[in-house]
Formats: structure tokens, C-alpha cells, sequence
């Protein structure tokens, strides 16, 4: 499997010559199977411009998961292409909370006054998935589901395909668990030797004494998550709105600096563009 990142940003999006090479659109990372098949993780505003792509590309088979709700995971849904294509064949599935209504749930976002298309009257064939007992196949991809520390409820996902893993564990509080969310140890099995650990890194463990319950987690804690369940790389996601490129490299360095022992995980943080293929 392939995979992309189209927004790394958290909360907002952010634009500006201090934010270029990590990007300011907020979360969606795209996975490709070996078919070539398309699994889309989050609409924030990052799904704008890979609309465009996909809609380049003639591609009208599509699955779209939500981790949640919060406006930085949806705000670019209105603004994706191939909602407007009738060739399209969007299938949505979510956390676990939402995912008997989740039409319903989005419709109340994109509608007027605050959208002039409603989701009802789009051209594309909009449909939900059902995950069993968790799980969903997509093509070839395995994709698990969790849920996340968060409030309003969230879900993390594992996509696996031929021994390979990824782990999408965005908006997450490792150390504090709200309504719905799960004990650090559960997180610790899920992630378990995942090739690629994608993690919400929101703040410093400084900034994070002042914002406790907001949701987040901060790098230290992430780092050691990604030890513990023997990742073998760390990917720092929802990059806090006022952490500049340069800040950025700053937090990277010292979440590097806690993964420094011979066996610990490689550590990056992920930016618009971004690939990885994990195939063969
Ligand atoms: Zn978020
Ligand atoms: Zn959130």
C-alpha cells in the first residue's frame, strides 16, 4: 500500500510563508492498495485538493473514514470534486458513535445557511459502510477500527495489507480518558509493530500542562506509545495552528531526541505531500 498526506494541520487551517513546508490544510491522508484501490482518511481541507486529483485522475470508486466530526476532519468535504460528479460512488464510514446516522450528522453541516448545496442533492452516489466487529475490508486493505480518547468521540483506524501496517490515531489524549475512549494499554496492543504510526503530537508536554481534556496529547507521550508497541516509525500529526515550520523542526528534534536508544522507532513529522509506499 501507498500513502499520502494531504493536511497535517490541526483545529485550523493556516496559511502563511511560516507554515509552506509542513502546509497549513487540515487533516486527510490518502492510502492506495495494491490495486490501486482509494481509502481517504478525513476530509479536512487537505480533501479540497485531492479532489482535484482524483478528478484528474478519472477516479469514481471512493471510500472516505471519518476519525470524527470536529470542522478540521470535514470542513473540506463541500469543496471535494467528485461529490459533484454523478460518476461518483462515495462509500463513508466513521466512528462508532455516529455511523448509523452519519448522513445525517454531515447533512447538518453541508446544508443552508452555512453551505448552498445540501448533501441530499449532490450528483455523487453517497453511501455508508458497515463495519463488523470492528473490522471493514476495502479491496485489499484490512482497516480496524478503535476508539479514540477525544470529546465528541473519535476512532483511530489499522490498515493492514500483506504484513504491512499503518495506524491513523489522530485526536487522541493518551493520558486522560474521555467518554468513549479507551486505557493506554489498548492503545499500546492496537498500534502493535505498525510500520507507520500516525499520531496526534498537538503540543510540547509544557503546553500541554496549561490544556489538559482539550483532547490532545503531546509528543513525549506519543514517543512513548510508539515505543512501547514497537512501531517502527513515528509520524507527528495535527500539527498545532501556531507551530510555525521552524517550531515545527524544533518539536521533531527533541520527540527524536526521547527515540534515540538502539531498537526505538524512526521518528519524522508528516507535511502536505508526504508519501510513504510501504509495498513489497
Ligand atoms: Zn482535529
Ligand atoms: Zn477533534
Amino acid at each position: 500500500m501507498k500513502i499520502r498526506c494531504w493536511g497535517a494541520r490541526g483545529s485550523i487551517p493556516v496559511s502563511g510563508p511560516e507554515y509552506l513546508r509542513y502546509g497549513g490544510d487540515t487533516a486527510c491522508v490518502e492510502i492506495r492498495s495494491k490495486n490501486d484501490e482509494i481509502l481517504i482518511l478525513d476530509a479536512g481541507t487537505g480533501v479540497r485538493a485531492l479532489g482535484c486529483e482524483l478528478a484528474r485522475q478519472n477516479r469514481h470508486s471512493l471510500t472516505l473514514l471519518f476519525s470524527h466530526y470536529h470542522w478540521d476532519h470535514i470542513q473540506g468535504l463541500p469543496f471535494f470534486k467528485p461529490l459533484y460528479n454523478p460518476k461518483t460512488e462515495l462509500r463513508l464510514g466513521g466512528s462508532r458513535g455516529a455511523q448509523r446516522d452519519l448522513k445525517r450528522v454531515l447533512a447538518r453541516a453541508l446544508r443552508p445557511p452555512f453551505f448552498p448545496v445540501p448533501l441530499v442533492k449532490v450528483p455523487a452516489t453517497v453511501s455508508v459502510l458497515a463495519f463488523k466487529d470492528e473490522t471493514l475490508q476495502v479491496d485489499s486493505l484490512r482497516v480496524r477500527r478503535i476508539a479514540a480518547s477525544h470529546p465528541n468521540g473519535c476512532a483511530g483506524f489499522r490498515i493492514e495489507e500483506d504484513g504491512r501496517s499503518i495506524v491513523y490515531l489522530t485526536d487522541n489524549e493518551l493520558s486522560l480518558r474521555h467518554r468513549g475512549g479507551l486505557g493506554y494499554a489498548e492503545y499500546v496492543a492496537f498500534c502493535q509493530g505498525a510500520d507507520l504510526l500516525i499520531h496526534d503530537t498537538e503540543y510540547t508536554p509544557e503546553e500541554y500542562s496549561q490544556r489538559r481534556g482539550w483532547g490532545h496529547s503531546h509528543y513525549a507521550e506519543a514517543a512513548l506509545l510508539a515505543r512501547e508497541a514497537g512501531v517502527k516509525t513515528l509520524g507527528l500529526f495535527h500539527h498545532n495552528q501556531e507551530r510555525t515550520d521552524e517550531a515545527q523542526d524544533k518539536l521533531l528534534e527533541c520527540c527524536r531526541g526521547l527515540l534515540s536508544s538502539p531498537g526505538d522507532p524512526a521518528c519524522l513529522a508528516l507535511f502536505q505531500g508526504f508519501s510513504l509506499d510501504l509495498s513489497g
